[in-house]
Formats: C-alpha cells, sequence, structure tokens
C-alpha cells in the first residue's frame, strides 16, 4: 500500500508521512486529482449536495491584540474603528433571517468594550428571538468562566483559529504577550464545555514551511473539531507583512481535500480570503471538499472597515446580492444552498 491509499484508508498519517503527502501531491497532478476525488465523495456521503451557510456579522473591529499579520491589529493607527450596537447585531440577523440564514457567526476583534455581561446579554437576545438558529462565536481568547456564561446564554458553537501548531512560527508572527500554550488551552475549555468548535489556519503565513502545515494536521486530528477555517495569508498594506506573497490557492485547495479525508465529517468552509485571491476561489473551495459558506451580514457601512488584509471581496454587496450570488455560482457547480443550522453530521 503506497502513502496515498494509507491515507484514505485510514484517515490519518504522522508528521513525516503528512510532509511527504503534501510534496508528492504538489509535484503530481493525479495525487492531487486523486485526493480530491475522495474528498467529494466523502463530503457527499455525510452532507450530499447541500452547502451550509453561515450569516457573518462583524460586529466590532477594535482590538487588545497586535497580531503582525492582521489589518486590524491594535497597532494600526489608519483603522476607522467601530462597534455596532446590541440593536444593530439584531437587524443584521433579522435580515439574514428573511434571507434564509439559520446560522449566526458573531465575529470581531477582542474588544474589551464587550465584557462577559455585554455579550452574554447579546447572546441571550439572539437566542430568544431566534431559537431555531445556531450562534456561533469568534471573538478570540477569553477565560474558561467567559466561555461558560456564553454557552449558559446560548452560544452554541465557537472559531478559534490555532493559527499555526509550531511555538516557534507562532511566536514570529504574534508579539510575546500573545501564548501559543493559552490558545490552544482555549481550543480545549471550549470543547469541555460542549461548544461545537472550530480551528485553523492561514495557508502560506510569512516563514510557513511544509513542515508547519503537517504540525497543523496532526493538531487537527488529535484535537477533532467540528469546525476547520483555513484560508490563504492575504497582505495587508498597514502591517510588516505588507511586501509578503500571499499563500497559495492551490495549495489551499490540496489542503482542503486533505482536511476533509483526515476529518471525514468536519464543516469545513471555502473562505472569504479563498474567494478575495482568486474570483473562482470559493467554488475552488467547494470543488475540493469544502461545504460551507460565509457570506457577510454586516452592515454595509462598515464592511470595507473589517478589513483583515487588502481587497477583501463582498464589501459592497448587500446581504441579499450576496446570497443570490454564491446561490447561483454553487447550483452551477452542482450544489444547493441550504436553509439550515447546518450541524456536523453526527
Ligand atoms: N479575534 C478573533 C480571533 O482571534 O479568533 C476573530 C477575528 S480574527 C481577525 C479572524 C481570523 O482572521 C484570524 O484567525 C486569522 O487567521 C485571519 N486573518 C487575520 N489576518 C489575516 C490575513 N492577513 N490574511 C488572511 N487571514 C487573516
Amino acid at each position: 500500500m503506497n502513502m496515498i491509499e494509507k491515507f484514505i484508508m485510514n484517515h490519518n498519517l504522522n508528521k513525516e508521512e503528512f510532509v511527504e503527502l503534501i510534496r508528492l501531491a504538489e509535484e503530481d497532478g493525479s495525487i492531487r486529482q486523486q485526493l480530491r476525488e475522495e474528498a467529494v465523495k466523502i463530503r457527499r456521503e455525510h452532507y450530499g449536495v447541500d452547502v451550509f451557510t453561515r450569516g457573518l456579522i462583524e460586529f466590532t473591529n477594535y482590538c487588545k491584540n497586535d497580531c503582525y499579520y492582521c489589518g486590524i491589529r491594535r497597532g494600526n493607527r489608519n483603522v476607522k474603528r467601530y462597534r455596532l450596537t446590541k440593536e444593530e447585531i439584531l437587524d443584521c440577523c433579522e435580515n439574514g433571517y428573511v434571507l434564509g440564514f439559520r446560522t449566526f457567526v458573531l465575529q470581531g476583534g477582542e474588544d474589551l468594550y464587550f465584557t462577559d455581561e455585554r455579550m452574554a446579554d447579546i447572546v441571550h437576545a439572539i437566542r430568544a428571538g431566534y431559537p431555531d438558529c445556531a450562534i456561533t462565536l469568534s471573538i478570540g481568547e477569553r477565560s474558561y468562566e467567559s466561555y461558560k456564561m456564553l454557552k449558559e446564554a446560548g452560544a452554541d458553537r465557537y472559531l478559534l483559529r490555532h493559527e499555526t501548531a509550531n511555538e516557534e512560527l507562532y511566536s514570529s508572527l504574534h508579539p510575546k504577550e500573545m501564548s501559543y500554550i493559552w490558545r490552544r488551552q482555549c481550543l480545549y475549555h471550549l470543547k469541555e464545555l460542549g461548544y461545537q468548535v472550530g480551528a485553523g489556519f492561514m495557508v502560506g503565513s510569512p516563514g510557513q514551511r511544509m513542515e508547519d502545515l503537517a504540525a497543523d494536521l496532526v493538531f487537527l486530528k488529535e484535537l477533532n473539531p467540528q469546525m476547520v477555517g483555513i484560508g490563504p495569508f492575504i497582505p495587508h498594506h498597514d502591517t510588516r507583512y505588507a511586501a509578503e506573497p500571499a499563500g497559495s490557492v492551490e495549495r489551499t485547495e490540496l489542503l482542503i481535500s486533505i482536511i476533509r479525508i483526515l476529518l471525514p465529517k468536519v464543516l469545513l468552509p471555502a473562505t472569504t480570503a479563498l474567494g478575495t485571491l482568486d474570483t473562482c476561489g470559493r467554488e475552488k473551495g467547494l470543488a475540493a471538499g469544502a461545504n460551507v459558506v460565509m457570506p457577510n451580514l454586516s452592515p454595509l457601512k462598515n464592511r470595507r472597515q473589517y478589513e483583515l488584509y487588502d481587497n477583501k471581496i463582498c464589501t459592497g454587496e448587500e446581504a441579499a446580492e450576496c446570497w443570490g450570488d454564491l446561490a447561483a455560482r454553487v447550483e452551477r457547480i452542482g450544489y444547493r444552498l441550504v436553509s439550515d443550522r447546518g450541524d456536523a453530521a453526527v
């Protein structure tokens, strides 16, 4: 049995084997094709042709962190900061609900204004108003008690990319007050509290090697999250990495296929970053094994201010246009956008 067959059969490899798998696949288009076909077969087994939607509400671009790659990092003085009120957030949910969204993702920088009490109040209001919807939070590292309170207020899921499973690379991408150990600990706390958890990383972050990606795959298998968000790194003009090359679309597609085989039932988005680098990026992500898209429900007036990287797409479209456009794109490649909470298959 060769390495590819072993991976397809066991849904796992060790770190050295993952390095070899990525290398072989990048050298040989027929291996990439084999992995893609297997990934698509697996996603069809678990999810048919359904593509789940998440309504993304980017509710604050204030952030206390200074991640070196991120456009909304604390140190970027050129960002016009905003935060939505509770009423504005609820309006986004209402617009989204009417369009068919049954998951709302509240994402933001680590904004100290949103204390546990304020966040719990918002989650509680969404839970009461939309009992048939899932609530996903993506608001960074918080204490165990904070995660517990938000879970009790009604949150179902939490997205917290681990960013990289190599401590050295983590330290080169973040200031020293940010801890690789604590970020991983947060993911385990979230799991323990019963959240559906999402981890993930950027493909092609500055300094990333093949071994680092292999370490990410080993970590994902160990954590066994319900969701994995990966997208290419894209430089932002106001960061130290402004002149770095963006991550590769092809490598991202390959990793999507590998992650689908590694974690067969995982919820795997075709991310906005992928759609930003390539006009057909989201279709390519779906064709590689992804099964989720995350259109933007944030108010139009704030969209451009949530600029994590340059040229981000969907900053000028109304949510409805976004849904219509995506539904058509998804249908063209043989899938179907569904109005559903979209929980992970059991
Ligand atoms: N503050 C929350 C957190 O830390 O998880 C959520 C917001 S954070 C901006 C969301 C994700 O954006 C990060 O996990 C990171 O992987 C991604 N991101 C930030 N800058 C990026 C860039 N330049 N290119 C691609 N993705 C980026």
